[in-house]
């Protein structure tokens, strides 16, 4: 029997939990799984919802799902089909100092891969698409782009213009902030932390293009969770099987090898495990590692990011909406502190059959989030309702659920980059029955942290 420690009740752990539990009943080996969480229920501080009439909602998640994703898979394998409803196909558009735009159609991390919808767009003159279109499909003559930045990848491919007025926004409405300096790498998701050579992101752009890819991200359908975040962990946890424990109100305070074990230091006393998941913080987990001047030097400058996501309810025929548009992404030059506006009505057909008026709204730069982070929900509602009336004149609203998540991604700058390869074959030498996952490796979405806890279970299935 070998003894399993999941330090950590989040997504990652508890998917973790929950797919070592499969595979060890599958293959018949014999595990037992604690899951070790210091608050009083998995995820507490950050898995928010709220209600509104008869239902609830969650009040963080924004990404939706494709069907061609490993996320979606896990949501078939719990049975979760009838919650994932197929999103309309809408179109985006950027608010820019002269008014609304309209975003090319068919691009992939901000790059446009139809020449002609790009052409047909009314962002740029005439003389910026030509320039772009000569620049982007002529060269990719970088030498490593896993560490080069997100921004000088594009301003060399395309132009400066282009990529604050386009690339920018839209990927800083994608991902939780804005990426500018962060490692290339972070845009191309199946190719992150692998060294990535010119004639790979060639392909991938090309079979992207060659494939009719119909979003600015991914290609496939696109489905929205029909219920909260929260509701989904609870779907792992009540198919998690008898051999995991899961145990609130612990927290780990320190992890030291002793006689071939490990031995977590759990509250004043001490238990010992074969195989340790730290799926906390690397601000949690480097105190317990002092004497590692390597993990400690990789970790120590590396930066969270915080969000704030604004549900709101409008009152009925206030919102003059183009049914067409799904969302409207802020350039950055607007200088306002929302980062894209989402209109939920539009993507989800039932709160829209039951005429509610829901908008997402999202702020992401960090510079604007700091600015907003320690205010009151009621400034945090003046300064929202003023900005959506620059653009929507007659904009009311009946209702305002503001949610802060502090800390809620990790900032993968270049140094994260370039080396977490070399962390993690190291990390895997230095401590050969640890694994660390969750938020501080690969966990940066939703997607990310079940392929990881996949591989990871898989991996420590096989060892036993
Ligand atoms: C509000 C919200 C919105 C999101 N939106 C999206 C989205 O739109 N798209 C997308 O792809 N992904 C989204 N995600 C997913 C997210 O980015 C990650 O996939 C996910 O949060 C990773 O969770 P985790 O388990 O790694 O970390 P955490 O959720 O931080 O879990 C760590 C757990 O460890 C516990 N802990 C900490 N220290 C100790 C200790 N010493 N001892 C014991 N326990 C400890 C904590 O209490 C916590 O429960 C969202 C997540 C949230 C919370």
């Amino acid at each position: 029997m070998k003894n399993i420690a999941i330090i950590g009740g989040g997504i990652s752990g508890v998917t973790t939990a929950y797919f070592l539990d499969r595979l060890a009943s599958s293959k018949s080996k014999k595990i037992n799984i604690d899951i070790i969480e210091k608050n009083s229920e998995f995820a507490k501080d950050k898995l928010n919802k709220f209600q509104y009439g008869q239902e609830i909602y969650d009040s963080g998640w924004h990404n939706s799902i494709n069907n061609n994703s490993v996320l979606f898979q896990f949501m078939l394998e719990l049975g979760l089909y009838r919650y994932l409803i197929k999103s309309k196909n809408t179109s985006k558009v950027i608010y820019t100092k002269s008014g609304l735009k309209n975003i090319p159609k068919k691009m992939l991390f901000g790059y446009p891969l139809d020449r002609n919808e790009l052409l047909a767009s009314d962002l740029l003159s005439f003389k910026d698409k030509i320039s772009i279109l000569f620049g982007l499909y002529n060269k990719f003559n970088f030498r490593n782009l896993s560490i080069i930045s997100v921004k000088d990848f594009f301003i060399n491919n395309t132009n400066s213009k282009f990529y604050n007025k386009i690339v920018e926004p839209i990927l800083t409405s994608h991902y939780g902030s804005d990426i500018s300096n962060q490692s290339l790498s972070l845009v191309i998701p199946q190719l992150a932390f692998a060294t990535i050579k010119n004639s790979d992101i060639k392909n991938v752009i090309e079979n992207m293009y060659s494939n009719n890819v119909v979003d600015n991200i991914t290609s496939g359908y696109e489905y929205i969770l029909k219920f909260t975040l929260r509701s989904f962990l609870e779907n792992i946890e009540s198919n998690l099987g008898n051999k995991v424990f899961t145990e609130f109100n612990n927290e780990v305070t320190n992890i030291e090898k002793e006689d071939g074990k490990y031995a977590l230091t759990i509250g004043n006393k001490k238990r010992y495990y074969d195989y340790v998941i730290i799926s906390v913080k690397h601000t949690e987990f480097l105190e317990w590692f002092k004497e590692d001047r390597k993990l400690i030097n990789y970790y120590k400058d590396l930066k969270f990011i915080s969000n704030i996501v604004i549900t709101i309810i409008c009152k009925k025929d206030s919102l003059m909406i183009n049914p067409e548009i799904g969302e409207i992404i802020f350039d950055k030059q607007v200088d306002s502190f929302i980062t894209n506006v989402e209109y939920v009505s539009n993507k989800w057909v039932e709160i829209k059959s039951k005429n509610i008026h829901m908008l997402r709204v999202y702020v992401k730069r960090q510079s604007k989030v700091n600015k907003l982070i320690n205010k009151s929900d009621k400034e945090i509602e003046n300064i929202i309702s003023n900005e959506l009336k620059s653009i929507h004149k007659n904009f009311t609203f009946e209702k305002m659920y503001i949610n802060k998540i502090e800390n809620n991604y990790m900032y993968a700058d270049i140094k994260y980059s370039k080396y977490i390869h070399e962390i993690g074959e190291y990390l895997a030498r230095a401590y050969d029955r640890i694994y660390f996952i969750g938020n501080s490796k690969k966990a940066i979405n939703l997607e990310n942290t079940i392929l990881e806890a996949r591989e990871t279970a898989k991996n420590l299935i096989e060892l036993i």
